[in-house]
């Protein structure tokens, strides 16, 4: 299945905004299978995936967040509602804690777009270890790559390629190949961590690193 791991539908902000609806129905239109929304800050209830599922048959609709942690961004697949302060949602200073959390509930965190604000990496990488990384996407460099490579490798984490799409024509240009079928977030976690996709990229054709 294709399937984009970080596609924002606008909670927190509402200017300008197109509803997930549209979002969905574009993602389908593109060739994508799924698609993981989510926004800064705000964590995209089962609830609201099963109305976007209803109202645009065929593709599947997993929810998410996108945490600030330091100055980086982190997308995470959560198993359960995040009960910890709207703002630590905003600014997780905390990496310990935000590592056993997402140990204890067995959620999927991913580091995105690396280097995009800073030249390294500014929470301790050693403490807290996302399970993968955002390799290619609208807001990575190519030039990035290699770098977010060998980061990937020193702390052994997967690679991802994401459209991080803020708006309808921004889908559809990059997404993972997963395996096998994937029906809800408990798989679509352990698939990722277990690193059982390829990477897409334009036109979704494999991507070459
Ligand atoms: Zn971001
Ligand atoms: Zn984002």
């Amino acid at each position: 299945m294709k399937i984009d791991l970080h596609v924002h539908v606008r909670k927190v902000s509402n200017c300008a905004k197109e509803t997930p609806e549209a979002m969905a129905k574009q993602a389908l239109e593109k060739g994508l299978d799924g698609i993981v929304i989510l926004d800064h800050n705000y964590q995209v209830s089962r609830e609201e995936c099963d109305q976007i599922e209803k109202a645009v048959p065929g593709i599947r609709v997993f929810g998410g967040i996108e945490l600030g942690v330091f100055d980086e961004h982190v997308v995470i697949i959560p198993t359960e509602t995040i009960d910890f302060a709207p703002e630590y949602r905003r600014y997780m200073d905390d990496v310990k804690f935000l590592k056993d959390w997402v140990d204890r509930t067995g959620s999927l965190a991913i580091l995105a777009h690396p280097y995009r604000y800073h030249t390294s990496i500014t929470f301790d990488m050693n403490i807290f270890t996302p399970h993968a990384v955002e390799v290619a996407g609208r807001h990575v460099r190519k030039s990035d790559r290699m770098q977010i490579r060998e980061l990937a490798k020193k702390y052994d984490m997967g690679m991802v390629s994401v459209s991080d799409a803020h708006k309808t024509r921004q889908l559809g240009g990059y997404c993972v190949n997963t395996y096998y079928d994937i029906d809800n977030e408990k798989e679509l976690i352990s698939c990722v961590k277990r690193g059982n996709y390829s990477l897409m990229e334009s036109r979704l054709e494999s991507i070459n690193l």
